[in-house]
């Protein structure tokens, strides 16, 4: 058990405002005597990274541009606090690689956050990852990243978070290393990620044309950012995490599932070759996933409320229908094209997701721009090579102004 005589371990949290950062924080804030807050960030909050710094005085604090900055700097000065406030891109990378902090919590969203959450793989951080987009991306070369900066990487994807739980202890700690280890050796057949199936799973398909970005962030079972509400309503997120459960835990696509299940109370299942089925549950709250990382191997509070399983009383499971969320569709076959299709198909579905928000393009037309884009760089896919960083970076700024230049087309119809 943990030893009160320790001392803290100290977190670097990036995204602090965001849904992810804010349950952080509310775990920290219940284990005090085991975590201390290294640095915080946010990209435009200022305010609310101001009101974290005065709440959790870090040592230091990172804002998207250097007006805010200069901004909080002085606030904080005001306040009698040490904040070193820092501002940009290059200031996130420091404070996910630098010796002061042990533990990284990636929760920017997006691609964003990639070279930051990469470089704390290569130092060799304890890597808590949100940032699903980061791994989705660059797949083969961040798993690389991991074993060689000696990283341990562990998930708080809800539905990672509950794989992870479900396996044997030894093939997860082999996972959280990327150490050499083979889903076979260890009886496990298959995976098998729930997905509540979002706020249209069921309304007629001829009614998504006048869906809103209210509607569609209006998720029923979870609290969650803008971007990632939007994704689960198309299932974008489901075809994201199939793609992230695959380089996780090493298994090819076709031994990773998805099944429909309304409720989110079971967060994913193992099924393993003697026929069992370990599914881990819990009521949707992400402080459970980050907990368990957090703490990892041990267990501490998160905050959640325990789960009532008479209240609950059924759970039900469905197969997902790809004609109604092509997205997921999308995710597959993006792996099975491997290189660059998982980076393009990324930056596309981020400038839709955007557009979508400013209300400049239609609900059902989010997949149309990503398959316009998967279908123009077909090109660019090398068959099996690994991609380079540069590769990556510059397929995915390639995939945005196509996207981007697909929006306008439609603005214009
Ligand atoms: P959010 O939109 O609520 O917060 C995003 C955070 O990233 C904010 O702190 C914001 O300031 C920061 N940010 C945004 N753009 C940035 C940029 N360009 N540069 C630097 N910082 C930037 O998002 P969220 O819902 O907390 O999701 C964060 C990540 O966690 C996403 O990758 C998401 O897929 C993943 N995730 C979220 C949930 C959830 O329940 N919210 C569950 C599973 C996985
Ligand atoms: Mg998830």
């Amino acid at each position: 058990m943990y030893d009160n005589q320790d001392s803290p371990q100290r977190v670097s949290l990036l995204g602090s405002t965001g849904s992810i950062g804010i349950n952080t924080l509310d775990v920290i804030k219940r284990n005090q005597r085991r975590y201390r807050v290294h640095a915080l960030s946010a990209y435009r909050q200022v305010n609310k990274l101001f009101t974290q710094c005065l709440e959790f005085e870090p040592d230091i604090a990172v804002i998207g541009n250097e007006s805010d900055s200069t901004w909080l700097q002085e606030q904080l000065r005001n306040h009698g606090l040490e904040t070193q406030v820092r501002a940009g891109q290059q200031a996130l990378i420091e404070i996910a690689s630098c010796p002061e902090s042990d533990i990284v919590m990636a929760a920017i969203v997006g691609a964003a956050g990639l070279e930051p959450t990469l470089a704390a793989a290569q130092v060799g951080k304890k890597v808590l990852l949100a940032n699903k987009e980061s791994l989705v991306i660059t797949g083969e070369l961040f798993m690389a990243a991991v074993r060689a900066g000696g990283a341990q990487l562990l998930p708080v994807d809800s539905e990672h978070n509950a794989i992870f739980q479900a396996l044997p202890t030894d093939y997860a700690d082999k996972v959280s290393k990327n150490a050499r280890c083979d889903s076979s050796d260890h009886g496990v057949r298959r995976l098998i990620l729930t997905a509540s199936g979002g706020p249209f799973r069921s309304i007629p398909t001829d009614q998504f044309v006048d869906i809103t970005p209210e509607a569609a962030c209006a998720h029923p079972n979870w609290s969650m950012g803008k971007k990632i509400s939007v994704d689960s309503a198309t299932m974008m997120n489901k075809g994201l995490e199939v793609i992230e459960a695959c380089w996780l835990f090493k298994l090819p696509p076709d031994q990773v599932d998805v099944v429909l299940h309304p409720q989110s109370i079971v967060h994913s299942l193992v099924e393993y070759i003697d026929g069992s089925i370990l599914a881990q549950m819990g009521n949707p709250d992400m402080r459970t996933p980050i907990a368990h990382a957090l703490a990892y191997p041990e267990r501490i509070e998160a905050g959640t409320p325990p789960l009532d399983l008479c209240r609950v009383a059924h759970l039900d499971f469905e197969k997902p229908d790809v004609k109604r969320f092509p997205c997921l569709q999308l995710a597959y076959d993006c792996l099975s094209i491997g290189g660059l299709a998982p980076a393009v198909l990324n930056a596309a579905n981020e400038v839709a997701v955007d557009a979508f928000l400013a209300r400049k393009l239609s609900f059902t037309r989010i997949v149309a721009v990503i398959d316009s884009c998967l279908e123009k760089a077909a090109g660019m896919f090398p068959s099996a090579a690994i991609a380079t960083l540069p590769d990556i970076l510059e397929a995915d700024q390639e995939s945005r102004r196509m996207a981007a230049a697909k929006v306008e087309q439609f603005a214009l119809t």
